[in-house]
């Protein structure tokens, strides 16, 4: 069931880099995607170099399993919105995928459960495709907290989607303990999560909705941690923060998930 699901790799660069290193990690990535053939990959940048990564791919031919993403939006059409960027917007400037829900909107920026229920409904209005981020916090996983916690997030972030739309979603999996700290979940702790958000999102759908759709990890995934994760029959891949800004390490971690 799992080998039906086409493993996607993404790379959340944050507020990193700026235009001539955006230009050269893209241009690094592009010419050696063989590595990870069948995996799809997105490269999310901020978004004001959203242009020249989209530029850069355009120009090195890049195959469709590489993609542009961004790493948040709004989720109102245009006006008078100062700092935003729309989903209409991301989609001019090239972009296919759009990360939502990140923790840090969500502990820095105050995103709520029901705004990033409001924004997954923009983005797929737009023709983009959501990856919506849920996770725990560490004291919510000691006090043992972490299935009610996650199935809040995915139920209230997820609500009232059709199963069509619910199936255009990529849903990640980031316990907040383990983004940037070093400290990546067990494969068995991740795996038994997905399992959950699996089975949660039947619950919105129907099995087979939830049999298709992709469920990555996020939380200090490198490449020498991505091969036992890959291996867990509910991880489809991963979201990459700090290892994306490498090309040699986020291309070692999507060729982790090129053989299973
Ligand atoms: C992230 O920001 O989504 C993330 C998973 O970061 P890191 O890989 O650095 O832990």
């Amino acid at each position: 069931m799992a080998a039906s699901r086409t493993k996607i790799v993404a790379g959340n660069w944050k507020m990193n880099l700026d235009r001539a290193g955006a230009k050269a990690l893209t241009a690094a990535v592009a010419v050696r995607t063989a590595e990870a053939a069948g995996v799809e990959l997105v490269l999310c940048p901020p978004n004001v170099y959203a242009d020249v990564v989209g530029a850069t791919l355009a120009a090195g031919g890049s195959p469709a399993h590489l993609t542009l993403g961004a790493q948040n939006m709004l989720d109102k059409p245009s006006g008078a919105f100062t700092g935003e960027v729309s989903a209409a917007m991301l989609k001019d400037v090239g972009c296919t995928y759009v990360i939502l829900g990140h923790s840090e909107r969500r502990t820095l920026f105050g995103e709520t459960n029901s705004i990033v229920n409001s924004k997954t409904k923009a983005a797929l209005a737009a023709g983009l495709t959501p990856i919506v981020c849920v996770g725990e916090l560490l004291e919510e996983r000691e006090a043992g907290r972490t299935a009610a916690v996650v199935t809040e997030q995915i139920q209230q972030s997820l609500a009232g989607l059709t199963p069509a739309e619910l199936e255009r979603v990529v849903v990640a999996y980031e316990p907040v303990w383990a983004i940037g700290t070093g400290k990546v979940a067990t494969p068995q702790q991740a795996q038994e999560v997905h399992a959950l958000i699996r089975a949660l999102l039947a619950g919105l759908s129907d099995a087979g909705v939830a049999s298709r759709m992709r469920i990555q990890y996020g939380g200090s995934v490198k490449p020498d941690n991505a091969a036992d994760l890959a291996r867990q029959p509910d991880i489809d891949g991963a979201l990459v923060g700090g290892a994306s800004l490498k090309a040699d390490d986020f291309l070692g971690i999507a060729a982790a998930f090129r053989s299973i």
